[in-house]
């Protein structure tokens, strides 16, 4: 048995997506003529109250044409030092819009508005001009932690006063909304622009979508034929994502419960330095400085546990759609048995 934690991108499709994809009444997605995409499109921007959305073959293209749509080049957009806009999307802001980074030292790839307020340049020729906020949520690099929905309506009334722009990266959002109790509709009055994946926990093999006002949306589709993205029969994926958005969200509940039971594993396991508040489906831990975080990474491989090594000692654990009830039980004891 594979106990795959590398990511939540390594689901395979279930046998009713695979149905559901199969039955797709599919057509030309370049002349907006797939019934199914227009279906998917409808549908999520309807669930956060927005007037639009529009299909996309990866969260970094949504990303990418919402940064190009917001900004001219030039511009600057303030993220986290840890955001995957910054720091996973191959320098993309810069190549792609002509963009600048202004980086805030947050809390576990969050921040607060006085941090954003701090960052926003005056009206003056010598600056760059502030124009876009991106948030993450949840943060990725920051162990799928949420964001406080109150310090996020007080950045808006920021970006509202400064004339910014204000998009979030949803990569994961339904992990959030679910952790969290809260309402795809609270999120969507909040941001201009919201990017989700439908490949991440909701267990797609493909597709991610963009949701703003028409106008924002015009602007992507523009952007995106601009960046190589416009498809053709993709109802087949569409249809992959509608099956997702009404039979995957509320089992995220049950990979959020596998993660909190072996981040406690891991934090009464005497090999552990600090495990991080695992509040959706990803763990963060640090192993004892006397391991060397290469061995111990093998060292689970060889046991048939894949986890993530990230780099000074940091490792990460995600918990998804295809980790059955029998895998943590064996993960926990794989766990409680290691010796070091
Ligand atoms: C996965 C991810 C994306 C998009 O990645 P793709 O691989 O291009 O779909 C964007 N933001 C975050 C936070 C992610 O985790």
């Amino acid at each position: 048995m594979t106990i795959n934690l590398l990511s939540d991108t390594v689901t395979q499709p279930t046998n009713g997506m695979l149905e559901a994809m199969f039955n797709a009444k599919v057509g030309d997605d370049v002349f907006c003529a797939d019934p199914t995409v227009n279906n998917l499109q409808e549908k999520i921007a309807t669930l956060f109250g927005k007037e639009a959305a529009l299909f996309f073959p990866s969260g970094t293209m949504a990303n990418q044409a919402a940064i190009k749509l917001h900004t001219q080049s030039g511009d600057q957009m303030i993220c986290d030092k840890w955001a995957h806009v910054y720091n996973f999307e191959g320098g993309g802001a810069a190549v792609n819009s002509g963009v600048t980074s202004a980086l805030i030292d947050g809390d576990r790839g969050m921040f607060t508005a006085e941090q954003v307020q701090q960052l926003i340049n005056p009206d003056d020729i010598h600056y760059v001009n502030s124009r876009l906020v991106c948030v993450e949520n949840t943060t990725n690099k920051g162990g799928g932690a949420c964001w406080d929905l109150d310090e996020l309506k007080k950045i808006k009334q920021v970006c509202v006063e400064n004339k910014l722009a204000f998009h979030m990266d949803g990569a994961r959002l339904f992990n959030a909304l679910v952790a969290k109790n809260e309402q795809p509709k609270e999120y969507g009055e909040l941001f201009d622009t919201i990017s989700i994946c439908f490949s991440k926990g909701l267990g797609c093999p493909v597709g991610s979508v963009l949701l703003g006002s028409k106008e924002a949306i015009k602007k992507a589709l523009r952007i995106r034929k601009l960046f190589g993205g416009g498809m053709r029969q993709i109802g087949y994926l569409a249809a992959a994502a509608i099956y997702a958005l009404d039979n995957h969200i509320e089992r995220l509940a049950v990979d959020h419960k596998n993660a909190t039971r072996i981040a406690a594993v891991l934090k009464a396991s005497s090999y552990i330095k600090k495990v991080e508040p695992a509040e959706t489906n990803i763990v963060i831990f640090y192993t004892n400085d006397a391991i060397d975080d290469v061995d111990f990474v093998n060292k689970l491989k060889s046991k048939g546990v894949l986890i993530t090594g990230m780099g000074q000692g940091k490792l990460r654990m995600v918990f998804h759609l295809d980790i059955t009830n029998q895998m943590v039980d064996v993960l926990e004891n794989v766990l409680s048995a290691l010796e070091l």
